[in-house]
């Protein structure tokens, strides 16, 4: 399964750099030239991490971090700050990031850190094998494919560790709280909000109509209940 970054950055040599890089270690990369695009992109898509930069135009990665957070995304968030600026950490971490990174930065240490921070947000190993179908959708477990109606679809690592999730308590109802321990494994500063906005998101991708689901039910008041 290849984990999707969102670059929102403004300096185009280094958007290169780093999209080449990281598309040669096997992450896909999705980018952002302003802070608007990239909160807009970072709102209505799901991705594994973002990497912001602090001086955007339009909107300011602080504010950019604070919006995405605000909206329930739970997505892991690395700062890039020049060196000169006076960055306030403690404010930075207040509005959500979860790591900083000072420019220049070398490509080790920006490669290494996101592992890490991926590593961290990232709980338990896949469980299921095989090939799973429900209507038009086939999952390939092991290779982390999906298809509908033969077309690939490209979910997050984290949907796709959600719909696991789902698909391995098939016909049992699983809570918000249940779901964001298991798929997100950190739920101290995550609000069961960022499953409804992820589960909104499968829905979105795999349902033939996702504002009457076939396959996620949400059971009122419970949670989720996946049935095929
Ligand atoms: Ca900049």
């Amino acid at each position: 399964m290849r984990k999707k970054i969102l670059l929102i950055e403004d300096e185009e040599g280094l958007v290169m750099t780093l999209t080449h890089r990281l598309q040669a270690e096997g992450y896909e990369v999705a980018s952002a030239g302003d802070g608007d695009l990239g909160l807009e992109r970072g709102r209505s898509e799901s991705f594994d991490l973002i990497l912001l930069d602090l001086m955007l135009p339009g909107r300011p990665g602080f504010e950019v971090c604070r919006e995405l957070r605000q909206a329930q995304i739970a997505t892991p968030i690395m700062m890039l700050t020049a060196r000169d600026q006076l960055l306030d950490k403690v404010v930075g971490f207040k509005l959500g990031a979860d790591d900083y990174l000072t420019k220049p930065f070398e490509m080790a240490e920006l490669l290494a850190r996101l592992e890490a921070l991926l590593r961290r947000s990232q709980p338990n190993p896949a469980l299921l094998h095989g090939e799973s179908r429900f209507g038009e959708v086939e999952v390939q477990w092991d290779s982390g494919e999906v298809r509908r109606a033969g077309a690939a679809v490209s979910l997050s690592a984290r949907e796709f560790r959600l719909l696991q999730y789902l698909v391995q308590n098939r016909n049992k109802i699983v809570s918000r709280q249940q779901l964001l321990h298991e798929v997100w494994g950190y739920s101290a500063q995550t609000s069961t909000r960022t499953v409804d906005v992820h589960i909104a998101w499968l829905r979105q991708k795999l349902e033939p109509a996702p504002r009457f689901p076939r396959y996620i039910h949400t059971v009122h008041g419970q949670g989720y209940k996946f049935i095929a």
